[in-house]
């Protein structure tokens, strides 16, 4: 018996241990591998050769990335490119896809042995200063010292007498910034774009003199087939204060197909608003002026777009300072949203559609329902008056207004491509595909969870459309269809309900609706149980930057 126990024990443990050198590999195995690439023999050779400059400049944000991301992440990275054991590559494989050794989807935890949690401030502050101390110091320092200090662009450090100080980052990052601004000169000097070359030389400036300005309004008036995004732009790592950019850089081409079905759509958008399912007193009779969108095709990126989830769509720049004077621009990611309807939405379809419907599930149709989704945000209530007092939606609905905003952007999609279908600027046969696809769609967004703005947002439509009749579920098959009778209106009303809260600012009515039907029902939860083999996303390689 004891013999028998020790024997099922030491078996108990072999395969616990075995699971332990797995997870690695299946944690790795949620990521898809895909090669992302685009058709570059239609850009001019200047700009060919610009572009393999460009490659090389992003580069360069992986290693200023990975600095910034922690203190010990260069050393172990080269520590970990030694090992040569199987366990060693795993792990390697999984830093790489993580950009440090903290799993992003799993809320950043640890998966290498001895590594603590990830520092809030990465490495923009001293791992041992705290929230407490930075406020006391920029208590007591100049105001312009506490511009610095509290910068998109600067690091904070201690000096000899371990004093606060700020270094600029053209100091902190110097070696991999020269080399940057030398490769955007060089691709400067090489395109026969001049918005290209006025984007390139400015930000080669600014690597080297910290002042992003200039850059970021010839960024704004890029016009170009060649489209770069490089320099230090999101926020999110600092999780200290949210105050410290990280380095990232989006290497690619505009799209010109797309971008030609754009401009169709936006040239209907006075007409899609005067439609608008809801009071005509809460139409818009003159819409501004759109921020713009370009769509592009991506083909290498670098830095902070590295890791974890692959971005499929920005939104830039952030600074306040330039979007106040020239906006800002939104920019698709066409074959990363491609890739991702591949490699996720169509074997989501393939468990959660009932099969007469899964062959209308399509990428064009996934597409350009995210086109109308980005053009939608700018219709409907924005400005609004509340008991006599001008306000907005967002301020009304606080914490709500997200999910909300995000909601009606999709299913006021539906509702604008339906009105351009039935006046025959989109074929007809587009109907049903474009449906079935944004089915398929809600598990996906869905799967994010509903702590997303996006995921709570899908959750309510879904429910909406179960309840209204325009989506319906099989118990015998376990799958969802859509009511191709009930749809059309069962949108139309989810799209009234929404923008009717929101044009009425009604905190109370938004929270009852999220109440009603934000959450994940039953049988979603089954689809969605049976999704979890699936992978969440891409981990994409670049097929240019190996043929460099
Ligand atoms: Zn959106």
């Amino acid at each position: 018996m004891f013999l028998k126990l020790t024997f099922a024990l030491t078996f108990i443990f072999a395969q616990t241990e075995m699971i332990a050198q797995n997870q690695l590999s299946l944690k790795a195995r949620r990521f898809a591998p895909t090669d992302i690439s685009a058709d570059v023999s239609h850009l001019s050779a200047g700009d060919r050769q610009a572009l393999t400059k460009l490659m090389e400049a992003a580069k360069l944000m992986d290693s200023i990335y990975l600095i910034q991301k922690w203190s010990g992440n260069m050393d172990l990275l080269a520590k970990l490119r030694k090992d040569e054991s199987t366990e060693g590559k795993e792990r390697l494989q999984y830093f790489l896809i993580n950009m440090g050794p903290w799993s992003k989807l799993d809320h950043d935890e640890p998966f290498i042995d001895g590594i603590g949690p990830h520092p809030e401030g990465a490495n923009y502050y001293p791992e041992d200063m705290s929230k407490d101390e930075f406020n006391a110091w920029i208590g007591t320092q100049s105001e312009a010292r506490q511009r610095d200090a509290t910068g998109y662009f600067t690091t904070v450090r201690r000096d000899e007498n371990r004093k606060l100080v700020t270094v600029p980052y053209s100091t902190e990052y110097s070696v991999h910034l020269k080399q940057a601004a030398q490769l955007l000169r060089e691709a400067a000097g090489l395109t026969d774009n001049a918005t290209l070359r006025a984007f390139l030389s400015r930000r080669a400036t600014a690597f080297l003199t910290n002042d992003y300005y200039d850059s970021d309004v010839a960024w704004m008036d890029l016009d170009s087939p060649v489209e770069p995004t490089i320099g230090p732009y999101e926020v999110y790592m600092d999780e200290l204060f949210n105050y410290k950019a990280a380095f990232e850089a989006f290497i690619t081409l505009r799209n010109d197909a797309e971008t030609k079905k754009l401009e169709k759509f936006s040239s209907y958008l006075q007409e899609i608003e005067d439609n608008l399912p809801i009071d005509p007193k809460y139409r818009n009779p003159k819409l501004g002026a759109l921020s713009p969108i370009r769509v592009v095709d991506e083909i290498m990126t670098g830095g902070e777009s590295r890791p974890g989830v692959q971005t499929a769509a920005f939104n830039l720049p952030n600074d306040e300072k330039v979007t106040r004077e020239k906006g800002s621009k939104r920019v698709l990611l066409r074959n990363v949203q491609e890739a991702k309807f591949n490699k996720i939405l169509t074997p989501i379809a393939g468990i959660a559609l009932e099969k007469t419907q899964q062959s209308l599930v399509g990428f064009e149709q996934f597409f350009t329902h995210i086109l109308a989704h980005e053009l939608m945000h700018g219709l409907g209530p924005n400005t609004i008056t509340v008991d006599g007092r001008q306000t907005t939606v967002r301020k009304e609905l606080k914490e709500l207004g997200s999910a909300f905003e995000e909601a009606k952007a999709d299913i006021s999609g539906l509702f604008a491509l339906q009105f351009l279908i039935d006046k025959g600027v989109i074929e007809k046969q587009f109907e049903r595909r474009m449906y079935a696809t944004y089915l398929a769609g809600a598990f996906r967004t869905v799967r994010f969870g509903t702590n997303d703005a996006h995921g709570k947002g899908m959750a309510m439509q879904f429910n909406f459309l179960i309840d209204e009749g325009g989506v319906r579920y099989n118990e015998a098959t376990k799958a969802y269809s859509v009511n191709f009778e009930g749809i059309k209106d069962a949108a139309r009303d989810l799209t009234h309900e929404i923008m009717t809260i929101q044009a009425e600012g009604s905190y109370v009515k938004a929270k009852a609706m999220l109440d009603k039907y934000g959450s994940i029902r039953m049988d979603m939860k089954g689809i969605l149980e049976r999704l979890d083999n699936l992978p969440v996303d891409i981990a994409p390689t670049f097929s240019l930057e190996r043929a460099e």
